[in-house]
C-alpha cells in the first residue's frame, strides 16, 4: 500500500519540479522549488536564447534582494544564503532567467560560506568578466543567458578542475532531480 501511494505521488512532484507552478512537499534532503515566475516573462527552463533586458526592466520585475545581487553585483553575507550547506540532488538554475547553471554533483563543501561548485553545467552556462572592484582583481561569473551577476571564480577549488565557483544563493534556484520510478512487484 505504501509503495503504491509513494509511486502515485511522483507525477505531482515531477510536474512541480518542471513548472515551478506549485510548491512541492519538502523532501528530507531537498527544499521546495521556489514558485511563481508568472510576473517574469523572460524566465524559461527551455529557452536558451541570450536576453537583452535593461536594468530598469529587471528592477521592475525582480524582488529587491534578487535585483541587488543579480543586477548591482551585490554579495550576500557568508553563511546566510539558503544553499551554502545544502546537499540536495538536482540542478541549480539562474533565479532571474531559469538558465541551468550547475549540477549538484559538482557542488562541494567549502568553508567560505557560499555555495561552491567546481564546474559549470555547460561551458556557455556562464561567462566571465574581469572585476577590479574593492581593490582586488577577481574574475566575475555572470549568467550566460541573462548576464546577471552570480559571483566569482577562484583557482583554489578541488579536482578535477581546481576551480571554485563561489556563488550567491540569492541568484540560484534549486530544481530537484527526477526520481526513478519504483519497479512493479
Ligand atoms: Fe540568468
Amino acid at each position: 500500500m505504501f509503495l503504491r501511494m509513494h509511486h502515485a505521488a511522483w507525477p505531482l512532484l515531477l510536474a512541480t519540479a518542471c513548472t515551478g507552478a506549485l510548491i512541492s512537499p519538502a523532501m528530507p534532503d531537498q527544499q521546495p522549488v521556489p514558485a511563481d515566475h508568472s510576473h517574469n516573462p523572460y524566465y524559461s527552463r527551455t529557452d536558451t536564447a541570450h536576453l537583452h533586458v535593461s536594468d530598469e526592466e529587471w528592477k521592475r520585475i525582480l524582488p529587491p534582494d534578487l535585483y541587488a545581487v543579480a543586477r548591482l553585483a551585490g554579495t550576500e553575507r557568508a553563511f546566510t544564503g539558503k544553499y551554502w550547506d545544502f546537499e540536495g540532488t538536482g540542478t541549480y538554475c539562474c533565479a532571474v532567467c531559469g538558465n541551468a547553471l550547475f549540477r549538484s554533483d559538482t557542488k562541494f563543501a567549502s568553508s567560505c560560506g557560499w555555495p561552491s561548485f567546481f564546474e559549470a553545467l555547460r561551458p556557455n552556462s556562464v561567462h566571465y568578466r574581469e572585476d577590479r572592484s574593492h581593490g582586488m582583481v577577481r574574475t566575475e561569473v555572470l549568467c550566460g543567458r541573462c548576464d546577471s551577476h552570480l559571483g566569482h571564480i577562484f583557482d583554489d577549488g578541488p579536482p578535477p578542475t581546481g576551480k571554485r565557483f563561489c556563488m550567491n544563493s540569492a541568484v540560484l534556484e534549486f530544481m530537484p532531480a527526477q526520481q526513478p520510478t519504483a519497479s512493479p512487484e
